[in-house]
């Protein structure tokens, strides 16, 4: 997507060990208009699988998966980080290798949220190695539900996650293919 693209070439920066920082825009400062429009394509994409709901992860996921939940009109689920106090009952969880963090976390879905006959849509802001997409599969799976999909904003082309998670078989829309990062140059895959 060129917006996108246009945006990343303006704004992103390039931090130590292949970390792409989108802090301006989508990770810590939001730019609403371009993220409404991310979760417009997003939507655009999966009209015709019959999404019932999308699933995210805390924190940087929540707001393009809101804004594709608005253009689909569909509940948002988003996995929490950790087993707090305000999680109570049956839950949906599993543990997750961090890329930026290098550190492992849980993640917590109330079985409430996630139901067998759901079709889930994934979201997330990043697709590096494929871990934190993982961690949501697998909570899916935990649920018996059905996922149509993943859509990611910013996918790292030159890291594993994308080709083996399509190698397994789930279909990932990436709105910008990040192919390589050079000095401060950014180069990305045609879509
Ligand atoms: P993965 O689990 O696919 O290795 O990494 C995806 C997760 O790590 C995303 O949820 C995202 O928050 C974070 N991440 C991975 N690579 C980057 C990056 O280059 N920049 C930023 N800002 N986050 C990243």
């Amino acid at each position: 997507m060129k917006l996108l693209e246009e945006k990343i070439r303006r704004e992103g920066r390039i931090l130590h060990g292949s970390v792409l920082k989108v802090s301006s825009f989508l990770n810590h400062q939001m730019d609403p208009e371009l993220i409404m429009q991310l979760g417009d394509e997003f939507a655009r994409r999966f009209a015709n699988d019959q999404v019932s709901k999308i699933l995210t992860i805390e924190s940087s996921g929540i707001a393009l998966a809101l804004a594709a939940g608005v253009a689909l009109r569909v509940p948002v689920v988003f996995a929490k980080k950790h087993r707090s106090s305000n999680v109570f009952g049956e839950v949906y969880q599993t543990t997750v290798h961090s890329y930026t963090h290098d550190t492992d976390y849980n993640i917590v879905v109330e079985s409430e949220f996630l139901r067998s006959g759901d079709r889930i849509l994934l979201v997330d802001d990043f697709l590096a190695n494929g871990k934190a997409l993982e961690g949501l599969l697998e909570l899916v799976q935990q649920a018996g539900a059905e996922v149509v999909g993943a859509g990611i904003a910013i996918e790292k082309g030159f890291q594993e996650g994308g080709s083996l998670l399509r190698q397994k078989g789930l279909r990932i829309e990436s709105l910008a293919i990040v192919e390589k990062m050079e000095g401060s140059d950014i180069f990305f895959r045609n879509t």
